[in-house]
């Protein structure tokens, strides 16, 4: 099995892991629209929001469907959402990253398929978390528990990682987060700084990535969430919007303001994507940054040393 591994040429396997990522782009689609709204993933078949008819097979190819038919039902020509093309496309790619840090040129190839599915399970609870996030202000517990266990039974059995890190990264990262911006932000401030889902997708990244990865997740989500955020009220200002406060005051559907705990639930700008953003760049980019930030410290203490 290794050998013949060996030998498929890499554009094969990038190929192949394009192809396989987007098709699971597709099902992420599905999960995204239906999930939060309560209804089954598996029944019924993909659909024309629009006119009802059955998406055919032929016409239900990831992002090649949507550029054939230019995004319209081949029925009634309702538009469908850029979107769905756009998740595709975006795990497609990540899948061809993902298979290019693991698969190929690796001298163990049953490891670097098994390392594969690992990540690329990771990528896809991330992209599909973000965007239910993005829309609902809600991270899925049915996505982020069962990740904690794969994350944690990847590095322990399969990676072979060791335990203590990895375990010890997952509660530490969920304690951490409850505890500081959670109840402890709440003591202070009479509402919560960061979402119960928040503090679950953290507990996911410590088991796949360790404690060195959640920190610079969060770090890096936090730097990237706060200007983004900052960039709207700028825009805001420059509509003339100055007036209008940047959190408008929720309300239930009596007409009276939701509690601080249930507004936090909608707070303008979710910080799930961000999050997951950060753990993408560090799977990518993360251990050269880290590097190179490690490199750049150290040149600094030598001069500072140098200095006295
Ligand atoms: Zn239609």
């Amino acid at each position: 099995m290794s050998d013949i591994l060996n030998l498929i040429p890499s554009w094969q396997i990038l190929l192949a892991a394009g192809v396989f990522g987007a098709l699971w782009g597709s099902f992420a689609n599905v999960v995204i629209v239906r999930w939060p709204r309560e209804m089954s993933v598996v029944k019924p078949a993909s659909h024309c929001f629009s006119c009802k008819t059955p998406v055919k097979f032929y016409d239900n190819i990831p992002v090649l469907s949507y550029i054939i038919l230019r995004g319209k039902c081949r029925h009634c020509g309702a538009p469908f959402s850029f979107r769905y093309a756009a998740v595709e496309l975006c795990m497609g790619l990540l899948s061809v990253g993902v298979a290019q840090v693991t698969l190929v040129g690796s001298s163990d190839p049953l490891l670097g398929l098994a390392a594969y599915f690992i990540w690329f399970f990771f990528v896809w609870a991330l992209v599909t978390v973000a965007m239910i996030d993005l829309e609902h202000y809600l991270i899925p517990d049915v996505i982020v528990l069962p990740g904690i266990v794969v994350g944690l039974s990847a590095n322990i059995f399969v990676l072979r990682n060791g335990m203590w890190e990895y375990v010890v990264a997952t509660v530490v990262a969920y304690a951490a987060i409850r505890l500081l911006f959670i109840d402890g932000y709440r003591l202070l401030t009479g509402r919560a700084g960061m979402g119960e889902g928040d503090a679950k997708l953290l507990a996911m990244f410590g088991a796949f990535l360790g404690y060195e990865g959640v920190l610079f997740a969060l770090f890096a989500g936090a730097l990237q969430g706060t200007i983004v955020g900052v960039v709207m009220i700028l825009v805001r200002r420059k509509d003339g919007d100055l007036n209008e406060p940047v959190f408008e005051e929720e309300v239930d559907e009596d007409g009276e303001p939701l509690e601080p705990d249930e507004r936090f639930g909608k707070a303008r700008v979710p910080f799930g994507p961000f999050l997951a953003l950060g753990a993408l760049e560090y799977i990518f980019v993360g251990e050269h940054f880290l590097r190179a930030y490690a490199i750049a410290l150290g040149h600094f203490m030598y001069d500072l040393q140098n200095m006295f």
